[in-house]
């Protein structure tokens, strides 16, 4: 397999073609930003760090008879994957109040909410990702009505997968965003990323923040959280 040309950057990954024109090598940067790109700035070996991480949640989650795009790590900040054609949505999913939806509804960080919460979001820079619902989605062509049965029945799934994995290693996963793709044959694969970077992962007992959080609110200790959530997956997930 050999790199080919440069195909897309994105504010934390950057894509590129291979000599077979069923994959991609993504490319983890260490570029961060947070607020739709206002706030800006780099992590030391944060793609290293992202790039691992997302490589043994995928593993874990492919055991678990989810299809990911994910086909193998190259080195310490790409990995090779499948390519496919993503659908411009982002899923994100709440098990506990926090970010933007604490701000929205005014309920204070932490709560945990009567149901999980699964939101929709358009992804267009220029219109800054808004907020959209299941009819929107349909009307403007981006998802059919099967497709996003299907996309749903999938984040129940990962959630209820991603809970179970981090519980065993005293991490609460508070909330996260997954995106898909299509294959060549029309199947839906989860595409992207999961890592501190795209979730907010707690500790069980401190309720210390182990992910982006840390460099939205300027908490510090950014590389040393997402190393801590590195090591324990890394413990817990035998490859
Ligand atoms: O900011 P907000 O609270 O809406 O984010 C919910 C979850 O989705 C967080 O884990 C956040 O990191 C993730 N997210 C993301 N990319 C976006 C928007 C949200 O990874 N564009």
């Amino acid at each position: 397999m050999e790199k080919r040309e440069f195909l897309y950057e994105g504010k934390a990954k950057q894509l590129y073609a291979t000599d077979d024109l069923n994959l991609i090598i993504i490319l983890y940067k260490d570029d961060a930003t947070a607020y739709n790109g206002v706030k800006r700035s780099s992590i030391h070996r944060k793609g290293i760090l992202n790039n691992r991480i997302t490589e043994l949640i995928y593993i874990y989650l492919e055991r678990k008879g989810i299809k990911t795009h994910f086909v193998k790590r190259l080195d310490d900040y790409s990995q090779l994957c499948k390519k496919l054609n993503i659908i411009p949505l982002e899923f994100i999913v709440r098990n506990v109040i926090a970010g933007s939806l604490s701000r929205r509804l005014d309920i204070e960080e932490g709560t945990v909410p009567l149901n999980t919460i699964y939101e929709l979001c358009y992804k267009n820079d220029q219109l800054r990702d808004p907020f959209i619902n299941e009819t929107h989605a349909q009307a403007l062509g981006i998802i059919s009505a099967e497709e996003l049965e299907k996309t749903m029945t999938l984040c129940k799934k990962i959630n209820t997968l991603l809970i179970e994995l981090f519980d065993k290693v005293g991490i609460i996963v508070v909330d996260f965003k997954i995106e898909f793709g299509r294959d060549e044959k029309g199947n839906i694969v989860l595409a992207d990323e999961i890592s501190p970077d795209s979730a907010r992962f707690w500790d069980k007992e401190t309720k210390k923040k182990l992910d982006k959080d840390r460099f939205r609110k300027n908490l510090g200790q950014i590389e040393e959280s997402y190393r801590e959530v590195l090591e324990r997956l890394a413990k817990e997930i035998n490859e």
